[in-house]
């Protein structure tokens, strides 16, 4: 007997959506801003506080102003999240399931 396309919606993850635990890295120097905890595919756009899991080189300034040590801007503090800067940072991303 063939069962095999029965899926629980309860006790499965939605298919194809994994969870990704990104590093965003300055593009100007290559230096590591924060590691994020992404949910979903799709483009980072903005950072959410409460998803960035650890800083390493980001610093706050004036204006709301999120920058690189180096003095790149990377994205402006929105108050709950980052908007970023598309071409001031690259991420790489290793999935988690959990
Ligand atoms: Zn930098």
């Amino acid at each position: 007997m063939f069962c095999g396309t029965f899926r629980s919606p309860v006790a499965l993850k939605p298919g194809p959506v994994d969870d990704l635990m990104l590093i965003i890295r300055c593009s100007a120097c290559g230096r590591k801003l924060w590691r994020y905890d992404k949910i979903g595919p799709g483009a980072v756009l903005r950072c959410h506080k409460d998803r960035i899991k650890k800083m390493f080189s980001a610093v706050v300034g004036d204006n709301n102003r999120i920058y690189c040590k180096c003095g790149k801007d990377i994205g402006i503090d929105k108050g709950r999240f980052y908007k970023m800067i598309a071409k001031a940072f690259t991420y790489r991303g290793t999935k988690r399931r959990s």
